[in-house]
């Protein structure tokens, strides 16, 4: 016989064991650790030396009965939110967390993030991200310091002008600990294909977090106010939400999923665009066809997860070598194409074969089948060129052309570059470029 201790100890250890956490580059452990130490820290010390009034206590509720009341209207929008939410999600929790760090002790802000967060754990997100238990905790810690960290900052004497700058300087500090924390913790998690944007997020990322963050300060001077005006805050916020949802929609239907460019439905729109205005003003586009070479081999090596990461690798390559006003898109599997405004064809020669250089000397660092490291090298791709309106008068006729270009760049022996008319016979790499 054993005792229940006897079962449950190595049982609750293999459930630790099993833990998704684990999976995690240790640094992300190291660091997520540490700000959870360091939070944990702070609430057991303002606990033990911060007195909490009757009148703290009764804005706490307060905060929590408008937070739940808010989550409640846009619930379904917050859970539509984040199930489209691939990297940062900036949710609603800094509207309520900045009021409480102003006007709350230290542990008590850590209360008042942690209920929300679980709060929201269970009745927005449940379900969306199985098994990323440990990035609720982490985010958690990073709201629980950024609303310590602006505590303090909105303790700061300003003199005469005092409660609207400490308002700001909470607001601004909020901001600024959230970004360094959110970043690092997202550039550890994946340090080699960490971007800015990746790590701080785009501009509507912050513009929202700063949103949340002016609604958060009008109410704290509402709640000093008469704090039953604080309802007027929900429709607003309702609103922002969907407006965001809206963007994120448009941005999914827009976009391939698997590398960020632009889907082909969407290309072919731009493209059409591109020619009407070129018929109106004047002028010329380059149209490029990217092909890679032998891809099929890539999936059947290493895998199909190695096959899209070098998908991923060249449609950042594609983006990163033409301009922002150019069209680089995903036209199918390991095809990609890209508009070039306002160039010629021997323009637009020139940009393909610096992309075919480029996407020689690639080097991609992936996972096989089994999960073991490997990179890929040596990757080639067969570029088609065209041009509008010297190929086609139309965009189909025109890419006509650069894919009969990526066939003649295929049959002379692929990783090279082939302008419309295509030649059967290759000069050098690069196809003489005969327009
Ligand atoms: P070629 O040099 O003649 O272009 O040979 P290839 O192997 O590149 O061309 P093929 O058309 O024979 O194979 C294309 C492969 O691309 C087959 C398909 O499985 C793969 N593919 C298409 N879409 C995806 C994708 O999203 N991810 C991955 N990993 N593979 C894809
Ligand atoms: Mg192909
Ligand atoms: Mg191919």
């Amino acid at each position: 016989m054993t005792t229940s201790g006897e079962q449950t100890g190595p049982r609750a250890l293999t459930v630790v064991r099993e833990w998704a956490l684990w999976s995690r580059p240790r640094a992300w452990i190291g660091f997520t650790g540490a700000t959870l130490t360091l939070a944990l820290a702070i609430t057991l010390v303002s606990a033990t030396a911060v007195p909490v009034t009757a009148h703290h206590l009764q804005t706490f509720a307060i905060l929590v009965l408008f937070a739940v009341c808010s989550t409640e209207l846009s619930r379904k929008i917050e859970r539509q939110r984040r199930t489209l939410s691939p990297g940062i999600h900036v949710n609603m929790t800094s509207v309520w967390v900045l009021p409480g760090s102003f006007l709350l002790p230290p542990q008590l802000i850590a209360v008042l993030v942690t209920t929300l967060y679980v709060y929201l754990g269970f009745r927005s997100w449940a379900g969306v991200r199985p098994g990323a238990m440990h990035r609720t905790v982490a985010n958690t810690t990073t709201v629980t310091l950024s609303g310590l960290a602006a505590g303090l900052a909105g303790q700061v004497d300003f003199g005469q002008a005092s409660p609207a700058l400490s308002i700001c300087a909470a607001a601004l500090t909020y901001f600024a600990t959230n970004t360094v924390i959110t970043g690092m913790g997202l550039y550890l998690a994946a340090p080699e294909e960490a971007t800015v944007s990746g790590c701080l997020g785009d501009w509507d990322d912050n513009v929202l977090e700063l949103s949340t963050l002016c609604v958060g300060g009008l109410l704290i001077a509402v709640m000093s106010y008469q704090p039953i005006l604080m309802v007027l805050v929900f429709i607003p916020l309702h609103v922002l939400q969907r407006s965001v949802l809206i963007k994120q929609l448009e941005v999914l239907a827009t976009t391939d999923q698997k590398t960020q460019l632009l889907n082909a439905v969407t290309w072919q729109q731009g493209a059409e665009r591109e020619v009407s205005r070129v018929e109106r003003e004047g002028g010329s586009f380059g149209a490029l066809m990217i092909d890679l070479d032998f891809f099929k081999k890539i999936n059947d090596t290493y895998g199909h997860l190695a096959g899209d990461d070098v998908l991923k690798a060249v449609a950042a390559l594609v983006k990163s070598e033409t301009r922002a006003q150019d069209l680089a898109g995903r036209f199918g599997g390991e095809e990609f194409v890209a508009l070039l405004t306002s160039s010629s064809k021997e323009d637009a020669a020139v940009t393909a074969e610096r992309i075919r250089q480029r996407v020689s000397e690639l080097v991609i660092h992936s996972r096989d089948n089994e999960g073991e490291p490997v990179v890929i090298v040596r990757q080639t791709a067969s570029i088609g060129v065209a041009a509008f309106p010297l190929d086609g008068s139309s965009i189909n006729e025109v890419m006509a052309s650069a894919d009969a270009a990526v066939y003649a760049a295929k049959r002379s022996g692929r990783n090279r570059v082939v302008s419309s008319p295509a030649l059967d016979t290759p000069v050098g790499e690069t196809q003489a470029v005969a327009a």
